[in-house]
């Protein structure tokens, strides 16, 4: 089998591969575009998996990121079920699942991360699931059936949407995660242990504090067995306990690493024609002056969006500034900048642990903001961080 020359070559057909393509033929229109998918399915939105295919505000049909016929209007050959194996960076070629190996002129890494796997014994019995993809979602809404039980483990992002959903399924869940209080990276103590509240209203049992130190199937069961000495029988175990970003690749290629592949601000890899976009790059925020990674929606698309300008012809820099949306029952949120709780932080209720903002401060300027049942301030407070001056006390 011969070796097919493509001008671009985009390893990942997620939100960042999907978005750099768009913007490549926005720019280049003859150049030959291969997007390479591991999945089976065409690419799709994540965020739904968690939430609104729950909800019904969502259905399968809606969450496909285009209409099948974008790629061939577009002239992008989307090759779906072929994982990328391999990479000779100085013979420019990727080696993908089917042993078809292809040529790239410009290559953009854009895999994602995988689920981190829990270091316990029984974390890869049959029934734990590592929820990441559509597949993943089809098999956990297939057991999610009126008084069942599951264990979700993790109180982060992943964790409390994953516990919401299947409690409005009507499963018995029970959720353990070691932090003291839910989304403990993000929320300011008060506002977290208040959201937490409302878990235990609506029937969630919340072991915060705690840890899973071994799952065993008993009688047919899932047992998940704590640090604290409690012993949970389910007929499921969920986990949302983070990702690690999917580097084998890279470091093939022999690319910089840094907990991601290392880019510049045009997210540019330490070769200069393979680009790295959304949950994988580790990239120079240059609007909060510091190297990170970000797992989230808008930087996969707008960063897919930069590397595919930047990969047909352009040098932009990337300087969007880090956002993020969530549901957690009818608890909305969206973050904007950097959210630590350990900033201090200011609170603007009309609502308290409701409605309203919080303030992420460093150095008496504001350096993010989480709008809480808020919604439209986004740009607003993406101008306020930018502007970075200091605020009235
Ligand atoms: C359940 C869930 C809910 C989420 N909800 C939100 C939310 O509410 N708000 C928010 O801001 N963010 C949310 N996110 C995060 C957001 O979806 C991700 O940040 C985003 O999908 C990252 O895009 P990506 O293209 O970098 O990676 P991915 O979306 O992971 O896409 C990468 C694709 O590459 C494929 N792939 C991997 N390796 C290879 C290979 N070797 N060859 C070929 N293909 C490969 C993968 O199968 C995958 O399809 C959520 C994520 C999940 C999982």
């Amino acid at each position: 089998m011969g070796t097919q020359n493509y001008r671009y070559v985009i390893v990942g057909a997620g939100l960042a591969g999907v978005s750099a393509a768009a913007a490549i033929r926005e720019r280049d229109h003859d150049g030959t575009i291969l997007l390479m998918g591991a999945e089976k399915h065409p690419p799709y939105d994540r965020p739904p998996l968690s939430k609104g295919l729950w909800t019904g505000a969502k259905n399968m049909a809606m969450i496909s990121l285009h209409a099948p016929a974008f790629y061939d209007q577009d002239g992008i050959t989307l090759a779906l079920g072929r994982r990328a194996i391999g990479i000779d960076a100085r013979h420019k070629t990727v080696l993908d699942s089917h042993g078809r190996r292809v040529r790239y002129e410009k290559l953009l890494l854009a895999p994602g991360g995988a689920p981190r796997r829990l270091p316990i014994p029984g974390e890869d019995l049959e029934g734990v699931c590592y929820f990441r993809t559509l597949d993943d979602y089809i098999h956990l809404r297939e057991q999610a059936v009126q008084g069942r039980g599951a264990v979700v483990i993790g109180g982060g992002f992943i964790g409390s949407e994953l516990a919401a959903a299947l409690a409005l399924s009507k499963v018995d869940v029970t959720m353990v995660f070691p932090s003291p209080y839910l989304c403990s990276r993000v929320f300011p103590e008060g506002l977290g242990r208040a959201v937490q509240r409302t878990y235990v209203e609506r029937g969630v049992n919340v072991l915060a504090g705690d840890e899973p130190v071994g799952i065993a199937r008993v009688r047919g069961r899932l047992r998940v067995r704590t640090r604290a000495g409690h012993e949970i029988d389910s007929d499921m175990v969920v986990v949302g306990a983070g990702i690690a970003p999917q580097t084998a690749l890279a470091r093939e290629a022999g690319l910089i690493r840094r907990d991601g592949v290392a880019v510049d601000e045009c997210l540019r890899s330490s070769r200069k024609d393979i680009y790295a976009a959304g949950d994988l790059a580790a990239f120079p925020c240059l609007a909060l002056g510091r190297r990170l990674r970000f797992e989230h929606w808008d930087n996969a698309r707008a960063q897919g969006q930069c590397a595919g300008r930047n990969m047909a012809g352009r040098s932009e820099p990337y300087t969007h500034l880090p956002y993020f949306f969530s549901d957690l029952f009818d608890f909305g949120y969206e973050a904007v900048g950097d959210v630590d709780p350990r900033l201090e932080t200011r609170c603007e209720w009309t609502e308290e642990n409701r409605t309203g903002t919080v303030y992420y401060l460093k150095d008496g300027r504001v350096r993010g903001a989480l709008m809480c049942n808020v919604w439209g301030k986004v740009d607003a407070a993406r101008e306020l961080i930018l502007k970075g001056e200091p605020v009235r006390t």
